[in-house]
């Protein structure tokens, strides 16, 4: 390795720790991909950029014996830290954004998935470090080139920039610190991300636009995959891609390997990586427009109510992959089932990485909120859709806004910072436009985050108020028949949360698997149809304004 162009000292950091991954999961470290483990495959990659000195490897100290062997005989300082990693509270936000390197609630990134600690600071200030390259150990496929263009670019302009970043995707690169920001963050206990997010309160240009972004190929910003061999499905994506390339995992490209995974972009999954699960059908304010109560799908058809022992059928089906994320929502209010802290509960139990309560927030009171307050649920959505309590009854039908807000306010009170984010949704109409920038910004700065969403008209089932179409010129398949199977109270499983009626089911959980639902002969047909563009074949998604989304 040679030094840089600028003389300062620019090191690789990874962290490695054979039990937990970052994202709080199974570490796959110590794991083997053609016969070469996780760890070994990472630093054999970053020990051919040029402008790094060292590569050091981050570990807790009591694990240094059983990191050592895996990168035995290989360049690189290992370092076991005295106190422990906790998981960056960043990643709940980054579970539903796993595969793009920006992406989740508040535009969190995989940066962000990382933690750093004073002690970490500390050692590489002792070795007057001046650029690290925090690379996460799961990074088989960083590119050596990538690496070497992100710190030239880091040093081109003197000392000016303090940190610089790539769009490409997780996994291809990483985010090099001055060593002096990573220690204010430590200090400060924030993350890269909380930069890069757009605040109104403090206006700045988009850091894509400036000088810390260094530009990637654009074919490596947008392929969505997650080149990490950290999550049970991205290792196995990663494993068959070493096959296909007969071994060439440690030589090739990133535009190689982003072309070949390319090839597989309409391929299903054995797994949804998203679940939205209806528990019950007892009428919700949530859904604008919505035909309530068991009329939408015939009166009397189904059970109204899914049980607990359904539930955890669902959820254990799930197990094989760790990365998969749930929202409780569907045409119902799932805040008035009886069981819902139970199946929060067994939905953690099962591995269910993210879970995502969508709900109007009217039960959110008493006993059942601070069960939620407590609970292991990622996010409360609460579709709150007005500012005022004037607005709210003209869009809901209902004088309840201020129980909703007051619900809201004393939730978010009670919820503790390792508690679940609380999320006011708001949709965009003709109608709710006018209140939409002072909604944004009350709850910004209240809980942390909002949410404006586009409306929705279900396919042309409900009167349409979105105040454009904003689907692209170009239809492409829709990437929800890739990512998420729907499942109404009853236990049948239907083609996309469009179909609130049932019309379109595909069968039922009480007889089937997840994964056999999810690759059924159904589903693989309506994708084909996707992949060959006669999107007209099927009646929901002749009409429908969601594909893109
Ligand atoms: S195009 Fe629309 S209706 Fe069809 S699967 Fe996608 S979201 Fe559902």
């Amino acid at each position: 390795m040679m030094s840089d162009a600028a003389e300062r000292k620019n090191v690789a950091i990874l962290y490695a720790d054979v039990e937990r991954s970052a994202l709080g999961i199974r570490s796959r470290v110590a794991e083997e991909i053609n016969g070469k483990t996780i760890l070994r495959r990472t630093v054999e990659r970053l020990q051919r950029a040029e402008q790094l000195r060292e590569i050091i490897v981050f570990c807790p100290e009591e694990q240094i014996r059983r990191i050592q062997p895996l990168v035995e005989g290989m360049d690189v300082e290992i370092i076991g830290l005295q106190e422990p990693v906790s998981t960056s509270p960043y990643v709940r936000r980054r579970k539903w954004g796993l595969n793009c390197w920006r992406g989740g609630i508040r535009e969190a990134t995989v940066f962000d998935e990382q933690s750093f600690t004073a002690e970490m600071v500390l050692r590489l200030r002792e070795r007057e470090v001046y650029t690290a390259v925090a690379v996460p150990a799961e990074a088989i496929l960083v590119d050596p080139q990538l690496i070497d263009g992100l710190i030239a670019h880091h040093h081109k302009n003197g000392s000016a920039m303090r940190f610089t970043f790539t769009q490409a995707a997780p996994g291809l690169a990483g985010c090099a610190y001055r060593l002096d920001l990573l220690h204010e963050l430590v200090q400060t206990y924030t993350s890269i991300g909380t930069l890069l997010y757009y605040d109104p309160d403090s206006p700045h240009m988009d850091y894509i636009m400036q000088e810390c972004n260094f530009r990637a190929a654009k074919e490596l910003c947008v392929s969505p995959w997650r080149y990490l061999a950290d999550t049970a499905r991205s290792f196995g994506h990663l494993n068959r891609l070493g096959e296909n390339l007969n071994g060439q995992l440690e030589s090739g490209q990133a535009g190689q390997f982003a072309a070949r995974m390319q090839e597989r972009i309409w391929e299903a999954d054995a797994l949804p990586r998203e679940l939205e699960i209806e528990i019950n059908r007892e009428p919700s304010l949530r859904i604008q427009g919505y035909p309530h109560g068991l009329g939408a799908r015939g009166e009397g058809q189904g059970a109204s109510r899914m049980g607990l022992a359904l539930f955890e059928k669902i959820v254990s089906d799930c197990m094989a992959f760790d990365d998969i994320c749930i929202t409780i929502g569907g045409f119902g209010e799932p805040l008035v089932h009886s069981d819902l802290p139970e199946m929060i509960e067994a939905a953690k139990r099962a591995g269910i990485l993210g879970i995502n309560i969508e709900t109007d927030g009217l039960a959110l009171e008493g006993e059942l909120a601070e069960a939620l307050a407590e609970s292991k649920a990622d996010v409360i959505s609460v579709y709150v859709d007005a500012n005022s309590r004037e607005l709210y009854e003209q869009v809901k039908g209902r004088d309840c806004f201020e129980q909703v807000e007051g619900n809201l306010e004393a939730f978010i009170d009670k919820v503790s910072d390792h508690g679940p984010m609380v999320i006011p949704h708001l949709v965009k109409t003709r109608e709710t436009m006018g209140e939409m920038e002072a909604f944004y910004g009350r709850w910004l700065d209240r809980c942390g985050a909002a949410v404006i969403v586009g409306y929705n008209d279900y396919a042309g089932q409900i009167k349409d108020k979105a105040i454009m179409d904003m689907c692209p010129p170009q239809r492409y398949p829709c990437s929800r028949l890739y990512r998420t199977l729907t499942i109404l109270a009853d236990g049948n499983a239907t083609i996309c949360s469009q179909d609130f009626t049932g019309q379109q089911i595909i069968g039922n959980i009480k007889e089937k698997s997840i994964s056999e639902l999810w690759q059924s002969e159904k589903m693989n047909q309506l994708r084909l149809t996707h992949q060959e563009k006669t999107f007209h074949t099927n009646a929901f998604c002749a009409k429908c304004k969601e594909w893109h989304r």
